[in-house]
């Protein structure tokens, strides 16, 4: 069985390795506080403007919100 990153479509075969890789996912841009799922920011948004976390269970939203840039979270935790 392979794992399929969602972001970027790479695959892996294990679990495992797909953590690891998705720690460093350079298409998983944005992160939700809420889930703490990654994903691209493309999709997150339909019109670049209004940003919604992706996953079907979650109502997470808004940029700077729920949703922030991975790059910024690692930043306030160093
Ligand atoms: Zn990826
Ligand atoms: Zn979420």
């Amino acid at each position: 069985m392979t794992h399929t990153c969602r972001n970027c479509k790479r695959t892996f075969t294990s679990k495992l390795e797909l953590e690891l890789h998705r720690d460093t996912c350079s298409d998983a841009q944005l992160f939700c506080g809420k889930c703490g799922e990654r994903f691209a920011e493309r999709r997150a948004t339909r019109d670049g403007w209004h940003y919604e976390c992706p996953s079907d269970e979650c109502d997470g939203a808004g940029i700077g919100e729920d949703l922030r840039r991975v790059r910024d979270a690692i930043t306030v935790s160093r």
